[in-house]
């Protein structure tokens, strides 16, 4: 049998894992176990996890693989962000970056290979569409960096994970949920549902449907205060407008009392970060339990935007904060190895959108 046709087991959440070993006459709690020795253990030779049985370890060993993503490049910025490129099938690689803070440690977790959606001032969505990543290869980026973080010594560690690097979650909706439940899960990362944040540029229905299935923290990516302004930097928002986007944001925090929507709030010079936005953004925030995280632009090559200015990024503050909207100005980190928000861009070198190259492929078989 070849590598790839076993099965990976990082694949897996718990309720799959169990599934799987169910069909091998194995007993649910089996599933427990293996996913302790893989996540909490930090061990995928099969013969060294010594409570599983023998039956089951040769069995394990005959059909399956713990097979995170390979490290093709690790940069560790002067302030002690580390930016992983992480290899992936045909010449694609994706990035991971880790920001140590002094109480927490976040990791930035990528979900697709490029991006579709083309927000106008994101170096991702200018590298074109590849992929979705595999559920494998979205938790193996959390195993990947704790296990490097291990390595060096474990005084940092990761406490919370976002879905904010490269591509949009909801687009790969069910291996993201997969791997996070495998990061919420005891016998996985055990992070608490809070402490980890999928953040969308604002697919209504799939919003909805996460929080059906979720309890994890919501960011959405808003930018503007209004439509007009709105559509030109995140496309997106022709489908489904602000106001549509904020009813949904009502629905899915209702299900999660005490908790808030978080709204990143990219600001770039003349474009939205004058005091009027403010006092429209501070209307759009009465309607819901809200934070709003103020991005300072990153500039990437190519890009036709410029930072706003500290003052003006200040005023824009006080005025949120005067309406009593909780707001936080996000600190730039790791700018050095470019692993700033928006800067990701790893490596998509087939940038033909799968469903395009599936209908070509039909299109020639026929
Ligand atoms: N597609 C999802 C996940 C990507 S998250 C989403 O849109 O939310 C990446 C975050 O970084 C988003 O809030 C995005 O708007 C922000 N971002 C993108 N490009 C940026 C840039 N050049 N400077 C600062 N923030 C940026």
């Amino acid at each position: 049998m070849t590598a790839t046709s076993l099965v990976n087991l990082l694949d897996y959440d718990r309720d799959g894992l169990r599934a799987l070993l169910a069909g091998w006459g194995e007993k649910p709690y089996r599933a427990d176990q293996l996913m302790k020795w893989i996540f909490q253990h930090g061990v995928d030779d099969f013969g060294a996890m010594s409570n599983l049985g023998k039956t089951l370890r040769a069995s394990l060993a005959e059909r399956a693989r713990v097979e995170p993503p390979k490290v093709l490049l690790e940069k560790v910025s002067v302030d002690g962000t580390h930016k992983w490129l992480m290899g992936m099938d045909a010449g694609n690689a994706i990035e991971t970056v880790f920001i140590p803070e002094t109480s927490r440690g976040t990791l930035c977790v990528s979900s697709q290979i490029g991006c579709a959606l083309n927000c106008s001032f994101c170096s991702t969505g200018a590298q074109g569409f590849n992929r979705n990543l595999s559920a494998a290869e979205i938790i193996g980026q959390v195993l990947v960096a704790a296990r490097q973080l291990a390595r060096e010594g474990g005084q940092q560690r990761i406490t919370n994970v976002v879905m904010m690097g490269m591509g949009e979650p909801l687009l790969n909706f069910d291996n993201v949920v997969r791997a996070m439940n495998v990061m919420r899960d005891d016998f996985g990362f055990g992070l608490a549902s809070k402490r980890v944040t999928l953040s969308t540029a604002g697919l209504v229905p799939m919003m909805d449907k996460l929080g059906e299935v979720s309890d994890v923290s919501l960011a959405v990516s808003l930018h503007a205060p209004n439509d007009e302004l709105r559509t030109p930097l995140v496309p997106l928002n022709k489908k489904y407008p602000i106001a549509e986007l904020l009813d949904a944001c009502a629905r899915y925090a209702a299900r999660r009392p005490r908790t808030s929507i978080t709204f990143e709030y990219t600001l770039m010079k003349g474009v939205n970060d004058r005091p009027e936005h403010a006092r429209q953004l501070v209307r759009l925030m009465r309607r819901l339990p809200a934070k709003v995280n103020l991005i300072p632009f990153n500039p990437f090559p190519g890009t036709r935007y410029v930072r706003a200015d500290a003052a003006d990024i200040d005023a824009f503050r006080q005025i949120l904060m005067a309406a009593d909207v909780m707001t936080m100005v996000r600190r730039t980190r790791g700018e050095d190895i470019d692993a700033a928000c928006g800067q990701l861009k790893g490596q998509v070198l087939d940038r033909t959108p799968r469903s395009a190259m599936l209908a070509r492929r039909a299109a020639n078989a026929a």
